[in-house]
Order: structure tokens, then C-alpha cells, then sequence
């Protein structure tokens, strides 16, 4: 902070501007940005040829090498010192649901691609009763359970779809793998969810039934098949009038499961004050997006089923890339860990998996400035996602008036964004973390005519907007990592105890 203080009191006339914030030095990289350079940057990473940069894919490679090639070029020091690489590979599972399945109730019989939906488990052969199970929820800490009366041993369990407390889609999604979790406690030889989703059937089939992607290290694969059924109201209503079931049978064959990997790409700059370079400032930003086709988001047609992402998140990593460059020409006082991280759009993955394998110790890991975003329908603006919540509100401020820019304090609540994008996966280890976002008032149509669409190209983004984005998330990042003391939670906040726990406070 010396350096900066010093040099501030001597060029402040000159080259200093006020701001809301105070005094910023105006000849730092990021006022010089060009909007070529970023332009040229955003149409190769969202170029059709990188295929929508999916998990997995060589497209997906494709731009780690080059988001490595860059970081070499600065002159960042490998991510992983031990390897001399600037890669982190992320081991994952690719599961499919079978390729066909069947079950028997008394005399009806459901079938994959018709009426049943297994969606995971083992290959299975297995007779014995189909049973109603409520919900078929296990919470022993609030006292509920709903095979506590039930005996289950060798039957086939049908329950509501959610949990007790929340039938939201969400609930469903989150719900079904772990309720499976619970019927196999129970003794159960399969579990289906009553499908009432008002999504219709078809879709929700093709998206749940088709490949996914998870962590190797926590995909164990299910013990038992479990999916979704459509039943008539009556047969339902003659299930839960027959507690000891109806006789059944469930079978499924041809399991798909591949083992397969992604990478996480980063470097390290040393801070330029000894006294805080073993402080670092964790930037991130994903750089895999949906893929082709069905593969991807929205509607598709033959025409166009290249889901490019370049706002989501081509946007995001030219802007890390711009803020890698300006920091390598000009370093802040902490050092600086530059993250671009794969599997975002399957569940935060590589995040996830950096957090718990992190190349930096994570008590030294002081702040995760994370870039994502849906779009933008406000240029000048930029949001916060997460603003009020770890002190760093002025320098956010600073920054962006700067640049003559407003800042947009936690938009579209509704949406849930904090716990949507890396940043959460930081979080949930304490560390004060958010993402910065493109100006966005609310999730409108003029945001949703872009998300995860096709037409999320690189000819629609305003690169006037993008250039001033990254000035200011380049300048922020600076102030963050220039802060005489170290963010921290705000008191009470959801993250707090996580944080104090890291540490040690
Ligand atoms: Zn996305």
C-alpha cells in the first residue's frame, strides 16, 4: 500500500482523476485498452469452430491452450508448480441413462421412451412389490421418515416428486438422486417420482435421459434404477390404497458410462509488495459453454445449432485474459492466481473441483473475483452479484466511476445468481467471493433473446461495452488486490462461519 500511497501524492495532479472513491492512477494498462485486441479475442473464443466449447469437447480444448498461450505470453508462472503446467485436468464421469428400460404394476407395463424414465442407476433384473412411499424422504434431524413404517425390503418404491418441504422444479432436479440414496437404505430395489411437472414430458425425457457429466470422484455410480413415471390419477390413488402393492418387476439394460476429462487452465503473478504477495487474489472466469445442438440450451435449427457463448462466457474470459495482461505490465501489490475454469454450465465443475484440489493453500487465498454473466441489457452499467455482502462495495465504486459507469447492486434476486456461477464454489470454503456481470436490470426478454441461445454470436455484442467491462473489472480486481486489509464477510451472512473457519479469525 506504500507504494501506491507515494505514488498517488506525486502524480495526483497529472494523472489522477477524482472519483466517487478517490484518487485513480490514469496511467494503469487498463485505461489504454484496445477494443480490437478484445474484439479479436471474443470472436475466436466464440467462433463456430470451437463448436460451443463444451466440457469435453475440442473445442473446449481449443481455448484452454489458447487461454494458455496468452498466460505464457504475460509471463505468468505456471498454475500447478509442481508440473510446470498451466493446466489442471478435472477427471469426469460421463453417465447415460439406459438404453431401454421396463416396469411392471400388477398387470401395466411402462417403458423407456414412453411412459418411464430411468434416469440412473445399474443394470438391474428385479421382482417384488410396488409400494407407495409418500415422498419417500429421510430427514432424521426434523424427525420425518417416510419408510419409518414402511417396509420396503425388495420392493419397488413410487413416491410424490420433490420433498415434503418443496415441490419446486428445483426440488425435483436435487431430489431424485438422493431420494434414491434413501430408498436403497431402506432396502428398496428401484425408485420412481410421480412426474407433475407443468414442463412437458417429451423435453424433460430428452434433457433428463440424456448424457451427463459429474465429478468421477463423487459419481458413485446409483445402487439401484431410479427416474420418473406417468401414472393416471387412478392408479395412483389404487397404489396408496394398497399398502402391501401390487405385484411388479423393474428391468434396465445398457448402461453408458465413460470416463473423461476437462481441464482447468491458470497462472500465477507475484505481487509487487513483499509484504502482501503471499496474499492472492483468486480471478475467475469459466470459459466452456453449452456445445451443438442438442447438446446445448434453447431452440436449434440446421441453420444454426452452434451455441457460441459469447457472452456466456467469451465475455467473461477476455475479460480475465485483459485484466492477466494489464496486471502483468503493471502487478498489484498481492499476487494474483488467474483461473479460467472448465464444466461451469454442467454444474459448476471445474470450480468445484479446484476448490478441493487448490494449487494455492486456500487460507491464502484472500478474495475470488469471478466474471460470468447471462447478457446484458444495460451498458452503462455493470452488476455485482453479491454487492453488500464482503467490503469490497467502494472499490467495485471507484472502478466503475472511473469509467463513467453505474454499478447494478444484486439484480434479478429471483434468479438465485450468487449460488449460480463459480464464485459459490469459493464461497462454500469461506473465502469472500463474487461475480461480476454485465449491466443487467432484470432477466428480461432483451436477456433471455440471448441466453444460452444461438444467437448468442459475437456479431450481436456492443464491443464499445465490452471494451469499458473489462476496464472496469480490471480495475476493481486492482483495488481489491491493492486494499491495505483483506475482505471479509460481511457479519451474519450465509458464509461467514465457513470463512472465519478457513481462516482461522
Ligand atoms: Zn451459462
Amino acid at each position: 500500500m506504500k507504494y501506491c500511497l507515494i505514488f498517488l501524492s506525486l502524480f495526483a495532479g497529472t494523472l489522477g482523476a477524482q472519483t466517487a472513491g478517490g484518487t485513480v492512477d490514469r496511467s494503469l494498462p487498463e485505461f489504454t485498452f484496445d477494443r480490437l485486441d478484445l474484439a479479436g479475442e471474443l470472436f475466436f473464443l466464440s467462433s463456430d469452430y470451437l463448436q460451443g466449447r463444451r466440457t469435453g469437447s475440442a473445442g473446449n480444448e481449443v481455448a484452454a491452450e489458447y487461454i494458455a498461450a496468452q498466460l505464457r505470453a504475460f509471463g505468468y508462472a505456471p498454475l500447478d508448480a509442481a508440473d510446470s503446467s498451466y493446466f489442471q485436468t478435472v477427471p469426469l464421469r460421463q453417465v447415460g441413462s439406459p438404453e431401454s428400460a421396463e416396469l411392471t404394476i400388477g398387470s401395466d407395463t411402462y417403458r423407456s421412451g414412453g411412459d418411464l424414465l430411468v434416469a440412473r442407476g445399474p443394470e438391474a433384473t428385479a421382482s417384488g412389490p410396488v409400494v407407495f412411499a409418500n415422498f419417500g424422504w429421510v430427514d432424521a434431524e426434523n424427525g420425518r421418515d417416510d419408510y419409518a413404517d414402511l417396509d420396503v425390503k425388495g420392493k419397488i418404491v413410487i413416491t410424490r416428486p420433490g420433498t415434503p418441504d418443496d415441490q419446486s422444479q428445483q426440488a425435483v432436479f436435487r431430489g431424485i438422486s438422493r431420494k434414491a440414496e434413501m430408498a436403497a437404505a431402506a432396502g428398496a430395489v428401484a425408485i420412481f417420482e410421480l412426474y407433475t411437472l407443468p414442463f412437458p414430458w417429451q423435453r424433460f425425457r430428452s434433457y433428463l435421459g440424456g448424457e451427463r457429466i459429474s465429478m468421477n470422484e463423487d459419481s458413485a455410480p446409483a445402487t439401484i434404477p431410479y427416474g420418473f413415471i406417468r401414472l393416471e390419477d387412478d392408479k395412483v390413488a389404487a397404489l396408496r390404497g394398497a399398502p402391501e402393492g401390487f405385484p411388479g418387476k423393474v428391468t434396465s439394460s445398457g448402461m453408458r458410462i465413460t470416463d473423461m476429462a476437462s481441464r482447468n487452465v491458470g497462472g500465477i503473478l507475484r505481487g509487487s509488495n513483499p509484504d502482501l504477495a503471499d496474499e492472492y487474489l483468486l480471478m475467475t472466469a469459466h470459459f466452456d459453454h453449452v456445445g451443438v445442438g442438442k447438446q446445448g440450451g434453447g431452440y436449434y435449427s440446421a441453420e444454426d445449432s452452434i451455441f457460441n457463448g459469447a457472452r456466456d462466457n467469451a465475455f467473461g474470459t477476455v475479460s480475465l485474459l485483459a485484466a492477466a495482461r494489464a496486471f502483468a505490465e503493471a502487478p498489484p501489490e498481492r499476487s494474483v492466481i488467474i483461473l479460467a475454469v472448465t464444466g461451469e454450465e454442467l454444474g459448476l465443475l471445474g470450480s468445484q473441483y479446484y476448490s478441493e484440489h487448490p494449487l494455492v493453500p486456500l487460507d491464502q487465498t484472500v478474495f475470488n473475483f469471478n466474471t460470468d454473466g447471462a447478457g446484458y441489457n444495460d451498458t452503462s452499467a455493470i452488476s455485482l452479484i453479491g454487492m453488500g455482502r464482503t467490503g469490497i462495495d467502494e472499490q467495485i465504486e471507484t472502478a466503475a466511476a472511473a469509467f463513467a459507469t453505474n454499478v447494478i447492486s444484486n439484480p434479478a434476486p429471483e434468479q438465485g445468481l450468487f449460488d449460480r456461477s463459480d464464485n459459490v464454489s469459493f464461497a462454500a470454503k469461506g473465502i469472500p467471493a463474487l461475480t461480476f456481470s454485465p449491466g443487467m436490470t432484470g432477466f428480461d426478454d432483451a436477456i433471455a433473446k440471448y441466453y444460452h441461445q444461438v444467437t448468442d454470436n459475437p456479431e450481436t455484442v456492443d464491443l464499445d461495452y465490452l471494451k469499458r467491462y473489462c476496464q472496469v473489472f480490471t480495475l476493481a480486481a486492482r483495488l481489491i488486490a491493492n486494499r491495505p486489509t483483506v475482505p471479509f464477510w460481511k457479519e451474519g451472512d450465509k458464509y461467514e462461519t465457513a470463512g472465519r473457519a478457513l481462516y482461522g479469525k
